[in-house]
């Protein structure tokens, strides 16, 4: 009995890849083990957006040498998009040998077929394959983390070029899945009991499919399926995102009231080294618009700090625009230069002391704006999609609310009848991560 374990880091890309990637292993007969050290055979998916994920990814590299060492049946695998940069293949084949198979983020579906050719000729497999015209997701078989909410990738790659960022060299070009093949396999989940789903691109706003339909269109079709109840969706891209796709958040019933929106920066002048396409005038535009459709839509973000050049004025605009939206939640990052970026060539590289003390001074602004924010849901009753028990506190579940509010709660329900069903919760004290209740 062969088994198999999965290690993945970085974004639901990531997550939604290692889905298929047990769909694959599971058709051929290998059995899910949890414990990577105590597996026949342990892929590890790999993200490559921060420099210390490079570090923590060899490192743990490094520890599976001695279990080839007592077990050479042992095969383990590397993909992700790491391996997607010939420094790293070169580096695995001249410092990590016993590292069998590698492949990337455009051919995952070539899996089977490596394992196959390793078990045939005992030699080591590498096949990485740069802007893949077809991924083939139609095929897969998805081992999904939750029976009640689905990842549903809608576009692969990005056409952006941020200059701080690795993702368009490691995920290659852009390119839609049609609408019609979207709905299709969404209509499937539908009728398997999946309630919930997550629309998944790089940059789900540039959506466009062969025939021309947009992200909007895409939205309106799938809240037509009936058994799905809730539709979100990441990343949006200022740049790209439309008032037709703005006015969803009036018209789709089933659009999650909430989004993710990732600024990076308040300064234009930042932007503009970034190559974001957008200035803060812009951005501030879109968020208006969005509260003007959905008063009660919940904003969370990205933000970087010390991108080479910026001066204690770009960064008191960026805690400036923060104040001003009062974000719901966001991820907070000091920059990293990624070898391979343009930002990472860049001269004017900030201080890493710097660095550290505005960006404590960032997430210190952050957290009391979501505190803040979600004080103003003490006392009030919330639809929760629940996902289980809770992670952190005991005899608690766990679950969202339609604004992506994490909220832990007491029911004297079990499990089995209340994972991935929509409870109303009545929130008895606010956090400034999650809210806490009781089921009524
Ligand atoms: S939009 Fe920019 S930050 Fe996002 S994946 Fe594309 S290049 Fe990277």
């Amino acid at each position: 009995m062969s088994t198999y374990s999965i290690i993945t880091y970085g974004c639901q890309m990531n997550e939604h890849d290692s889905e298929n990637i047990a769909g694959m292993l599971e058709a051929l007969g290998y059995i899910h083990e949890e414990d990577p050290w105590a597996s026949n055979l342990v892929v590890m998916n790999t993200c490559s957006v921060r420099e210390n994920a490079d570090k923590r990814f060899f490192g743990v590299l490094g520890q599976f040498k001695k279990i080839k060492k007592s077990n050479p049946d042992f095969v383990l695998c590397v993909c992700g998009c790491m391996p997607q940069q010939p420094r790293i293949v070169e580096e695995i084949n001249k410092r990590f040998s016993w590292v069998d198979i590698v492949f990337g983020t455009q051919n995952i579906a070539q899996l089977p077929e490596l394992l196959e050719n390793l078990h045939k000729t005992g030699k080591k497999q590498r096949a990485i394959i740069d802007n893949n015209p077809r991924i083939a997701e139609e095929e897969m078989k998805p081992v999904r983390m939750h029976n009640h909410k689905a990842l549903v990738n809608i576009t692969y790659g990005c056409n952006n070029f941020c200059t701080y960022c690795i993702v368009p060299y490691t995920r290659g070009r852009e390119k839609s899945r049609m609408l019609s093949e979207v709905v299709c396999e969404i209509e499937r989940l539908a009728s398997d009991g999946v309630r919930e789903v997550m629309l998944l691109g790089q940059n789900v706003d540039s959506y466009k499919d062969a025939i021309g339909n947009s992200f909007a269109e895409l939205i309106k079709a799938v809240n037509e399926i009936e058994g799905i109840e809730r539709i979100r969706f990441m990343t949006s891209h200022p740049k790209d995102i439309s008032d037709e796709m703005i006015e969803c958040f009036r018209t789709c019933d089933k659009l999650c009231r909430n989004i993710y929106l990732p600024v990076q920066s308040g300064s234009d002048r930042v932007l503009k080294r970034m190559n974001r396409h957008y200035d803060r005038a812009r951005y501030l535009e879109i968020v208006d618009k969005l509260r003007a459709v959905c008063p009660e839509i919940t904003i969370s973000t990205d933000i970087i700090v010390g991108f080479p050049g910026e001066t204690e004025s770009d960064f008191e605009e960026t805690l400036d625009i923060a104040r001003r939206v009062r974000y719901d939640s966001a991820f907070t990052f000091i920059y990293s230069p990624r070898e391979g970026t343009p930002a990472a060539k860049f001269e004017d590289q900030v201080d890493d002391v710097i660095c550290h003390e505005r960006f404590d001074r960032l997430v210190e602004l952050m957290d009391g704006i979501s505190l803040e924010k979600n004080k103003e849901y003490m006392g009030k009753v919330l639809e929760v999609m629940v996902d289980g028990l809770s992670k952190t506190s005991p005899n608690t579940y766990s679950g969202r609310t339609d604004g992506f509010k994490l909220v832990n709660f007491t029911s004297d329900k079990s499990e089995e009848e209340i994972a991935g069903q929509i409870v109303k919760v009545k929130i008895t004290e606010t956090k400034t991560f999650s809210l806490e209740g009781m089921e009524i």
